[in-house]
């Protein structure tokens, strides 16, 4: 009796040191597991993998630790991001070679990270590129300013970047749109004029372009031999008047074109990914270090990184040009993607840099196409609509 008193205090001693040996308060534990019911041996399970608690304590109690571990600075969160910045592959291979635990998860982090930057756009009402346009007298002119036509003027086009639609409105607020009325109807009309692709015509180069865009009531758009569109609805071409509507607008509110990027981009990303991860696969290949497995590992952390990288830029181009932050962020990518592909598969710099550039064009080119047709789409709606 006696020794059985002394093993249960003993046990009883043990119990209550396992329990106080981690940050869970004492009264949400349990000797045994909640879900299985094995005797607990530490904070987790050994059986199931259950944490040693059961989480009835106040919701502010419980926010608070959430806070808490978030700004902990050995916190998963903060290691990872601090990794992924200062050591680039690191993260990547150690999570694809097992170590799940000890990085944050590739999925995780991405969608974090897509949501906390399209959020952030989308409620700071940020353009990622606009169009700045203005029309000036050329010099010589000496007409009065009633007489001025398209020839008389000269444009400065820039292409602003991460520009709020305030800055634009300020920036507007200084511009004469009277001039730059004159200049792009004047344009149109001449354009309109050399466009000489006929309805037939234009049906027989529609083929290409997307089923939807084809179905839009009295609208056709057809590819122009330069490059352009020629837009037609209800058998009339976009003339001068309705472009340089549509232009003007454009310049005055940039939301016409961002507001479908901003809609239709993180869908895209969301194929741009496992996409990322095929066209990785077909220049980086083994099966020991190089599984599909490997590449989406690294696909998804990628793009959280670059993620950060806009949030940050967006952020940094209220102190410097916004031109200068996306050249840094075009070259960044361009020196930390090679960076990070060679500590994940340990190829020769030749083949890494080839294969990241390869990539990293093709990617471009497939999310440019895609975007265009996106947005074109959108804005041949709106002009249905006018
Ligand atoms: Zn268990």
């Amino acid at each position: 009796m006696a020794t059985e008193l002394v093993d249960d205090s003993n046990e009883a001693a043990l119990v209550a040191a396992m329990l106080a040996s981690d940050k869970v308060p004492d009264k949400n534990q349990a000797g045994h597991c909640f879900s299985c019911d094995t005797p607990m041996k530490g904070l987790y399970c050994t059986e199931c993998g259950q944490k040693n608690d059961n989480y009835r304590r106040s919701i502010f109690a419980l926010a608070g630790e959430l806070i808490g571990s978030i700004f902990s600075l050995d916190s998963r969160i903060w290691q990872t991001w601090g990794n992924l910045l200062l050591r680039p592959g690191r993260v990547p291979r150690e999570f694809a070679d097992g170590a799940r635990t000890k990085w944050s998860s590739p999925v995780r982090i991405y969608l974090a990270m897509s949501i906390i930057l399209f959020g952030f756009m989308s409620w700071t009402n940020t353009h990622l590129m606009s169009l700045d346009v203005e029309a000036v007298v050329k010099d010589g002119v000496e007409k009065p300013y009633e007489e001025l036509t398209e020839a008389d003027l000269a444009t400065n086009w820039q292409t602003r970047f991460f520009e709020t639609q305030k800055d634009i409105d300020t920036r507007n607020a200084g511009r004469d749109f009277k001039l730059l009325d004159i200049w792009l109807k004047g344009n149109q009309d001449r354009l309109t004029e050399q466009a000489e692709v006929s309805l037939e015509e234009a049906a027989a180069i529609d083929e290409e372009l997307p089923e939807a865009l084809k179905n839009l009531p009295e609208t056709n758009v057809a590819k122009t031999e330069d490059g352009g569109f020629n837009i037609t609805i209800g058998g009339e071409r976009l003339g001068g008047e309705q472009g340089s509507r549509f232009m003007m607008n454009l310049i005055k509110s940039p939301a016409l074109l961002t507001d479908s990027f901003n809609k239709y981009l993180p869908r895209l990303m969301f194929f741009m990914m496992p996409f990322t991860m095929l066209l990785g696969a077909i220049f980086i290949r083994d099966k020991k270090r190089a599984l599909l497995f490997d590449h989406l590992v690294h696909a998804a952390y990628i793009h959280a990184l670059a993620f950060f990288l806009f949030l940050a830029g967006i952020l940094l181009s209220k102190v410097l040009p916004g031109i200068w932050v996306f050249r840094g962020i075009f070259i960044m990518l361009l020196i930390y993607l090679p960076w990070s592909l060679k500590r994940m598969f340990g190829r020769g710099w030749f083949k890494t840099i080839m294969a990241s550039y390869m990539v990293g064009f093709i990617y471009l080119f497939i999310m440019i196409l895609a975007l265009t047709g996106f947005i074109s789409w959108d804005i041949s709606k709106t002009l249905a609509l006018a």
